[in-house]
């Protein structure tokens, strides 16, 4: 039996997929022909592909780690990144390499793994093969998608230059870059008008992005900035959070909304709710007939899936598939979608988009991929929520386990045993655990660069 003919079996839904069967022989001398990169495995060897080294596309391949398969994980980046705390490196609390790790290192240890560096454009599902970008090919006999989300601005691609959204160091160095840059134009700027713009910083998007990065700023204007600027003084800057809906954080309970939004105006974060953007420009927004000129927007709204190219597969208005209960898409047993890309039925809706839910859908995956190549039958993924959690600034936050509800210092000191427990790397526990204790004595914010932006006057966004 060639590496293309590996027989396999799929049990959660009765299905009887056999890799080795008709379609798989029909492709096998195609397999063996073609020099395909990463893919020159061991004959009987299967080759499990995973596309993304994010929080699923990780678990998944440790959850290969022993099995005879050869697995090679393809990301178009060389690092794992710690999503939930890229605020902390928009707002110069953290620097970048605090939490991101690369992939290659954190997978070094495991023998059956290949990393590679490549985007996927597309996958061919017929002809089992993953195409990258650079015209690079992957065969597989196994596939887990696991490429997480971008940013949707709602149809209005034209406003992401405008503001930007926060789903990479890219953006949160861009971001980091623009607020730094407001305070100093409205340092120069002698016209009153235009440096009450660059003293507007406006975050679209009340969920749990938008309120952390807004108390954040709050936080910098407030405390970190006091008394280092002669002409102005950035306690005065004006921060607003927009909310479509008609609470922020709307996953929590309205409680903890409440008290989120308490917490916030505290700071002097202007909370606005029912405020949909309908208009952007150089200047500012628009919210309806209102118009609000700022210099800094930053977008924390939309969420829309990040792999488009994969034909016939079925899925959700935001782009993310549909699998079945077994992580695989309908039709392909071969294919398994972990992560933010997957939409899985739960309660009534889909498995929230979380970090806890990606590394279980991840596990689940590889888990399906042994049993199969074990010949078990596959077993159905059930999401176990390990509660919510968000932070308001320093020294509040709330947290929803289910029955058991929290917010301020206790919530706070839960956010951050949570995040430093998840952070990948001892090294970069310690460097966290070091710039926030910091932080908290000094008020000091230690990553305030402005670096890429060399061309660009203050205040230009
Ligand atoms: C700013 C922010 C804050 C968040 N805060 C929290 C939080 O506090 N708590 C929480 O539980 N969750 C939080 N989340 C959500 C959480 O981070 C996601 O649910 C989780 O990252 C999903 O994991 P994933 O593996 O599906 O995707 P990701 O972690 O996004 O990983 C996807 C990987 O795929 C790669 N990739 C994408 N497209 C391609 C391609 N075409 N080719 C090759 N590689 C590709 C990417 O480079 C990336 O490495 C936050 C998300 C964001 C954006």
């Amino acid at each position: 039996m060639g590496r293309c003919a590996v027989e396999y079996r799929s049990g959660a839904r009765g299905i009887k997929a056999a890799a080795g069967g008709a379609h798989r022989q029909e492709k096998g001398d195609l397999c063996e022909d073609r020099a395909m990169e990463g893919s020159s495995g061991t004959p009987g060897v299967p080759r499990v592909v995973i596309v993304g080294g994010g929080f699923a596309g990780l678990h998944a391949a440790r959850g290969l780690a022993g099995v005879r398969a050869a697995v090679t994980l393809v990301d178009r980046r060389n690092h794992h990144l710690f999503l939930p705390l890229l605020y902390q490196v928009a707002t110069a609390g953290l620097n970048p390499g605090d939490i991101a790790r690369p992939i290659r290192r954190i997978l070094r240890r495991q023998g059956n793994a290949t990393v590679i560096l490549g985007e996927v454009a597309r996958v061919d599902a017929q002809a089992r093969q993953v195409m990258l970008s650079d015209g690079g090919a992957l065969g597989y006999d196994f596939l887990i998608l696991a490429c997480g989300a971008g940013t949707s601005w709602f149809g209005h691609d034209a406003w992401s230059s405008r503001a930007p959204g926060l789903h990479d160091l890219d953006d949160a160095l861009e971001i980091r870059s623009r607020i730094i840059l407001a305070w100093e134009g409205a340092e120069r700027e002698e016209d009153a008008q235009r440096r009450r713009r660059l003293l507007t910083f406006v975050v679209v998007g009340g969920g749990p992005t938008g309120v952390e990065t807004a108390g954040a700023i709050a936080e910098m204007s407030r405390l970190a900035m006091a008394r280092e600027f002669r002409r102005i003084d950035p306690a005065t800057s004006r921060i607003l959070l927009l909310e479509g809906g008609d609470r922020v954080l709307p996953t929590f309970p309205p409680e903890l909304s409440a008290r989120a939004r308490a917490s916030l105006t505290r700071l002097g974060v202007e909370v606005r709710t029912g405020a949909r953007v309908t208009g952007m420009d150089e200047d500012g927004i628009q919210i309806g007939e209102e118009r609000i000129d700022a210099a800094t927007v930053v977008w924390a709204a939309g969420v829309a899936a990040s792999l488009r190219g994969i034909d016939d597969a079925p899925r959700t208005r935001s782009g993310q598939l549909l699998v079945g209960p077994d992580l695989s898409i309908p039709g392909h047993p071969e294919i398994f979608v972990a992560g933010d890309l997957a939409a899985v039925s739960h309660d009534g809706g889909f498995v929230p988009g979380l970090a806890p839910a990606a590394i279980q859908m991840g596990r689940h995956a590889a888990g399906n991929v042994k049993r199969d190549i074990a010949g078990a039958a596959r077993r159905a993924f059930r999401y176990r929520s390990r509660g919510a959690l968000a932070t308001i600034g320093r020294a509040a936050a709330v947290a929803d386990f289910g029955r058991i509800r929290i917010s301020g210092w206790v919530a706070w000191m839960t956010w951050l045993s949570v995040h430093i427990f998840f952070l990948i790397g001892f090294r970069n526990r310690a460097i966290v655990l070091f710039q926030w204790a910091w932080a908290y004595f000094t008020y000091e914010r230690g990553a305030r660069l402005v670096i890429g932006a060399r061309g660009r006057g203050p205040g230009a966004s």
